[in-house]
């Protein structure tokens, strides 16, 4: 069976006999690993298509339990990603991202769209790359599941107070727990600290205002974004130890690799 999808290259690598297995983020089958023999050092729009940060029309034949590219076509290559060192290194963080949080034949459209998204958005980004990939992040996982819990007390179920009301509505949340997936109130943020638990954050700035602007704004939102640098390290602690712990998907705490 012949069919035709668009898709994003997450990886490659050589196989047997000439040819090369493309593992394709694919809209409408999740992941797949196929296999090609396009060369991708030549010129052809074909070769393009395999090529990293580039979004492509695939022609696929699909066999009992293997895939097979016939044709590719490249709709939009972000060549300005390899133009500048840390896109590049936010960007193949976010490609290992996505292959870790996707599994094979998964179709899931919305995180789809999403990285399309983000795509476009660090292909023109000015400054601050990452900040771009926390808004992703964030994005990401009410589509994976595992959503934060940031309206009420995940302990006690204490509401949040919504910002309209007043600034000190809700000056008693300023934590943000890994383990409880969510904020915590500061009564129960306290006693559960007494009790030793790890991994609650209580930074100096609104982390529950951070988040909530994350989730509620497009990814183009932050392009000229700049956080303080002592946000950006908190926000990375947290979604590293948050993806690590959900996901099993932490690409912020390490350099990451990807071959090129
Ligand atoms: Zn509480």
């Amino acid at each position: 069976m012949i069919i035709t999808t668009e898709g994003i290259v997450l990886r490659q690598h050589r196989i047997a006999g000439n040819r090369r297995m493309i593992v394709i983020f694919t809209r409408q089958y999740g992941k797949i690993s196929a296999g090609t023999s396009i060369n991708e050092k030549s010129r052809s729009r074909s070769a393009l298509a395999l090529r990293p940060f580039t979004f492509a029309e695939y022609e696929v034949f699909k066999g009992r339990d293997s895939y097979s590219i016939n044709t590719a076509s490249a709709r939009r290559s972000y060549y300005s990603i390899g133009e500048d060192i840390d896109r590049f290194m936010t960007a193949s963080a976010f490609i290992e991202y996505l292959d870790k949080v996707t599994s094979d034949g998964e179709p899931m459209p919305a995180l789809y769209d999403l990285a399309l998204e983000f795509l476009d958005s660090i292909s023109r980004a000015a400054k601050s790359a990452e900040t771009l990939l926390f808004a992703f992040i964030v994005r990401s996982l009410p589509i994976l599941g595992v959503s934060p819990e940031l309206d009420y007390c995940v302990n006690c179920g204490k509401p949040v107070r919504t910002p309209e009301g007043s600034k000190e509505a809700k000056n008693d949340f300023r934590s943000f727990s890994v383990t409880s997936g969510g904020v915590l109130c500061d009564e129960c943020a306290n006693k559960e600290k007494t009790e030793g638990a790890a991994l609650i954050y209580q930074p100096f700035f609104d982390i529950i205002d951070v988040f909530r602007y994350f989730r509620s704004k497009p990814i183009s939102t932050f392009e000229k974004a700049v956080l303080r640098d002592d946000v950006t390290a908190t926000v990375r602690k947290i979604l590293a130890e948050y993806t690590d712990r959900y996901l099993d998907a932490d690409v912020l705490s390490k350099p990451t690799e990807l071959e090129v």
